[in-house]
C-alpha cells in the first residue's frame, strides 16, 4: 500500500465496533421525505452509516434507492427531512457549497460511466483535474491508484479495450482519487458476471480494509451483501422495513420482501417434495429447521438420531455468513407419537427455529 493512497487508519475497525466507538457517523439521514405527485420515493428514511462500515441497501426496483442516491450526493433535496455528510447537513447548500462537499464522494455505477475518448489515467486523474491539481499531481495519483486496483500496465489504454471488470476497475480508482470519506456504489456489479463480480466485490472489500472508507452498496442483489456488507437495511415503497448485521437478517429474515429477496440464496424444498406435500397427516412430518451458531456447528444430527429417533435428511445445509454459521435443514420425521413431538422438542432446546410445512407418506 502506497503512502499517499492511505487516508487514514483501519485496522482499529473491529475495536471500535466491539466498544461501540464509532464517533460521528459519516452519513446521517433524518426522516427524509421524497414525493414525486403521489408516489412517495422516499417516505421518511433514517439511517446512520459509521466510519469504515460496509453497509447494503437492498430493494426491488422502484423501491427508492435511486432517490435515496440523489439525495446523499445532493442532486435531489429532500422535501423534509435532513441529510448530514460528515456532520454537515446538506439539504439547504447552494450548488456552489455543495461542490466540495460532492467530492467527499466517490461513486461508482453499473455501466461504469468512463470517457472513451480519454485514456485510463486520464479517467482517473479527471476529479483531480476538475479540483485543480497539477497535471504531474494527478497523473503520479493516478499511477498510485492503478495500482490499488491492479491496473498499472493499463494507463495508456483506452476504456475500450478494457473488460467489463477492469473497467469498473478503473471506477473505483477514479472514485477514490479526491480522496473521498464515502464510497456510494450504485449496482456497481449488475452488470458484471459472477466471477469478476466476485473479484470487485473483494477489491472494495480490500480497499475497506486497507483504507477504513466507508462504503454504501445501493444493489438487489442479496449476494452482493452478503460477500462484504456489515449491515444490512432493506428498503421498500420509500421505508428501511428492516434492518441488521447481514449475519442476522441472513438467518432470520423478519419481512417477507427480506425473504424474497433472500430467495435462491438460502435452500429451498425441492420440488418434488413440495409436490407431494400435503396438509393432511402422513406417515412422514416435512419440517425446516433453521439454525444458526454454536447449534449449527455442534453435532446436532447424530445427536438428534440418538435422542430423539430416526429422521430422514431431505436436503440443505450450513454456510458461513460473516463467520457466522448459518443453516437450514429440510428433515422427514415420523409422524406418529413420540417421535415428532421428540424431536421438536430436542430441536427446540437447541434454539432452532422450526416450522412443519406438510406431511409425506414414506412409501411415496
Ligand atoms: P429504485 O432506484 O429503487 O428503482 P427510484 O428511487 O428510482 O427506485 O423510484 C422510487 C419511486 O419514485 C418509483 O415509484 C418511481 O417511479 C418514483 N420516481 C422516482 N423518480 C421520479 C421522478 N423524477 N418523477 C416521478 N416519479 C419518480
Amino acid at each position: 500500500m502506497n503512502q499517499h493512497v492511505d487516508m487514514s487508519a483501519s485496522g482499529d475497525k473491529a475495536a471500535r465496533q466491539a466498544t461501540g466507538l464509532v464517533g460521528e457517523p459519516v452519513v446521517r439521514l433524518v426522516d427524509v421525505k421524497r414525493h414525486f405527485g403521489k408516489t412517495a420515493a422516499l417516505d421518511g428514511v433514517s439511517l446512520s452509516v459509521g466510519k469504515g462500515e460496509i453497509i447494503g441497501i437492498i430493494g426491488r426496483s422502484g423501491a427508492g434507492k435511486s432517490t435515496l442516491i440523489r439525495c446523499l450526493n445532493g442532486l435531489e433535496r429532500p422535501d423534509s427531512g435532513e441529510v448530514h455528510i460528515e456532520g454537515r447537513e446538506i439539504g439547504r447548500l447552494d450548488e456552489k457549497q455543495l461542490q466540495p462537499l460532492r467530492r467527499r464522494i466517490g461513486m461508482i455505477f453499473q455501466h461504469f460511466n468512463l470517457l472513451s475518448a480519454k485514456t485510463v489515467e486520464e479517467n482517473v486523474a479527471l476529479p483531480l483535474k476538475i479540483a485543480g491539481v497539477s497535471s504531474t499531481d494527478r497523473l503520479r495519483r493516478a499511477g498510485e491508484l492503478l495500482e490499488l486496483v491492479g491496473l498499472s500496465g493499463k494507463a495508456r489504454a483506452y476504456p475500450a479495450s478494457l473488460s467489463g471488470g477492469q473497467k469498473q476497475r478503473v471506477g473505483i480508482a477514479r472514485a477514490l482519487a479526491a480522496e473521498p470519506a464515502l464510497l456510494l456504489s450504485d449496482e456497481a456489479t449488475s452488470a458484471l458476471d459472477p466471477e469478476t463480480t466476485r473479484s470487485i466485490l473483494a477489491l472494495l472489500r480490500e480497499i475497506n480494509r486497507q483504507l477504513g472508507l466507508t462504503i454504501i452498496l445501493i444493489t438487489h442483489e442479496m449476494e452482493v451483501v452478503r460477500s462484504i456488507a456489515d449491515r444490512v437495511a432493506v428498503i421498500d415503497a420509500g421505508r428501511i422495513i428492516e434492518e441488521g448485521p447481514v449475519w442476522k437478517v441472513f438467518a432470520d429474515p423478519q419481512e417477507e420482501i427480506t425473504k424474497s429477496l433472500l430467495q435462491g440464496m438460502r435452500p429451498q424444498l425441492p420440488l418434488e417434495f413440495m409436490q407431494k406435500l400435503s396438509p393432511n397427516l402422513g406417515s412422514e412430518a416435512v419440517l425446516r429447521v433453521d439454525i444458526v451458531g454454536e447449534t449449527a456447528l455442534g453435532p446436532l444430527l447424530a445427536d438428534l438420531g440418538a435422542q430423539a429417533g430416526t429422521f430422514r435428511f431431505i436436503h440443505g445445509g450450513i454456510e458461513q455468513v460473516q463467520g457466522h454459521a448459518v443453516g437450514t435443514l429440510f428433515l422427514a420425521v415420523s409422524a406418529g407419537a413420540p417421535d415428532l413431538s421428540r424431536t421438536m422438542e430436542f430441536l427446540t432446546g437447541r434454539g432452532a427455529r422450526i416450522e412443519v410445512l406438510g406431511y409425506v407418506f414414506s412409501d411415496d
